[in-house]
């Protein structure tokens, strides 16, 4: 099969040239920085499912494992047309690079599927599910690689892939993958966790900036899991969400927009676009808003050379897996701009994981208090260790959060040496 080309900025091109940043910067041992380039594994699979039409249709899918010195791979699946190669691989990289600047003990992995599930049937999505798991059942495992959600993927799916793993296997293994709805095994919290996570980002980062939240406005770029559970939680801090938006575009509204009622209007209308009282603007135009916090929370490639000097956000916390690029960073930074970058500011999803799987594999269940407990701490330790180094370093956020995890990582590759 032809390799699959991914649109500019390419996200796999992104994250080989964060990591040559870093590289450079902490002057890594070149036979490390080689090791943490590619990634181990690349999995490509075919996967026939039968339509309701009774025709088959052929999907590919990709697993990635970038790393696993210091555990098992983990990181979510994504179902999207615009799915490529180059950019599960960036994604599995990121994944190793989140896990180890919150401590997690895991690598990093990815999958994704190319497919609209906007245009398939709950039964196609679910045959779909089934069917790539057990294509990808040789490589992932508890204690091998944990799957969880991603863009357009949520408990349902992770349901799926719990039961079919288990049918495989011949009793239930919940500790397969995280995400799961709570009925079956997945952890209170974990829905929200990412945008938890997030917005404990902003928190910090407007201590630090002397930024007052109950008087800040916000915008959000995308309204799923992430941008939906993040407009609550901003708002919970008294800030003004003035503007968020879909696929389909963006809305604004000065005094500000009532998250709830926004997310009933697009479960309606499928679209956030058309919210009585709001004004229709583009997904660019959200992003140079004259706001004080901006959270991108859909995909990579994002915030650029060209739109970064126009950006007025005093803080920006990723949701995003990649929003933004490396010269894009330089900019911002430049400008006094403080940006949470998604190694750390999204790090909240895979931590609220991590606890899913320890709760699933001793058969446990802890209350909604401790996981969000446990996540603010875990949290507001990364955020003040990778502050403190991009101020000792004077780097940004994102080459300080890299530098810590790639110190971590690399420790972790040469204390196990090489096999064989
Ligand atoms: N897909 C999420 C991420 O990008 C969550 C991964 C996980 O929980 O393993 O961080």
């Amino acid at each position: 099969m032809a390799e699959i080309q991914c649109e500019e900025p390419n996200p796999y091109q992104v994250a080989l040239k964060q990591l040559e940043i870093v590289a450079e910067k902490m002057k890594l041992e070149p036979d490390i920085h080689e090791v943490l380039k590619l990634p181990k594994r690349v999995l490509e699979v075919a996967i026939p499912v039968r339509m309701d039409n009774g025709r088959i249709k052929v999907f590919r899918g990709f697993r990635v494992q970038h790393h696993d010195a210091l555990g098992p791979y983990k990181g979510g699946i994504r179902y999207h047309p615009k799915v490529c190669l180059d950019e599960v691989r960036a994604l599995a990289m990121w994944m190793s690079m989140k896990c180890a600047v919150v401590g997690l003990p895991y690598g990093g992995g990815k999958g994704g599927i190319i497919c609209n599930p906007k245009e398939m049937s709950v039964g196609e999505i679910e045959r779909l599910t089934r069917r790539f798991t057990s294509e990808i059942m040789e490589i992932i495992g508890p204690y091998r690689d944990v799957p969880a959600p991603d863009v357009y993927t949520s408990g349902r799916e992770m349901a799926w892939i719990f039961d079919t793993y288990s049918k495989a296997k011949g009793y239930a293994v919940p500790e397969v993958v995280t995400g799961k709805p709570i009925e079956v095994g997945g952890s209170l919290g974990r829905k929200e966790a990412t945008s938890r996570g997030t917005v404990i980002a902003v928190r910090e980062a407007a201590k630090r900036t002397k930024l007052d939240l109950t008087k800040a406005t916000c915008a959000i770029q995308g309204y799923g899991n992430v941008g939906y559970h993040a407009a609550l939680l901003q708002r919970e801090l008294g800030s003004k969400i003035v503007s968020v938006s879909d696929s389909r575009g963006g809305i604004y509204n000065s005094d500000g927009l009532d998250p709830k009622a926004v997310k009933q209007f697009k479960s309606k209308n499928r679209t956030v676009v058309g919210y009585p009282g709001s004004e229709k603007i583009t997904n660019a135009e959200l992003l140079e808003l004259d706001i004080d916090v901006l959270i991108p929370a859909a995909l990579e490639g994002q915030i650029l050379a060209d739109n970064a000097p126009r950006i007025k956000a005093k803080i920006i916390s990723e949701g995003a897996n990649g929003p933004t690029t490396p010269e894009a960073d330089d900019i911002l930074y430049e400008k006094g701009t403080l940006l949470v970058p998604d190694i750390l500011a999204n790090a909240g999803g895979v931590t609220v994981s991590y606890f899913e799987w320890l709760q699933n594999l001793t058969r446990e269940s802890w209350t909604e208090e401790t996981v969000n407990n446990k996540l603010e701490e875990r949290m507001v330790t990364a955020f003040k260790t990778v502050y403190d180094v991009s101020q000792r370093e004077k780097v940004h956020m994102r080459t300080a959060a890299y530098m810590i995890a790639v110190e971590r990582i690399g420790n972790a590759i040469k204390l196990r040496g090489l096999f064989p």
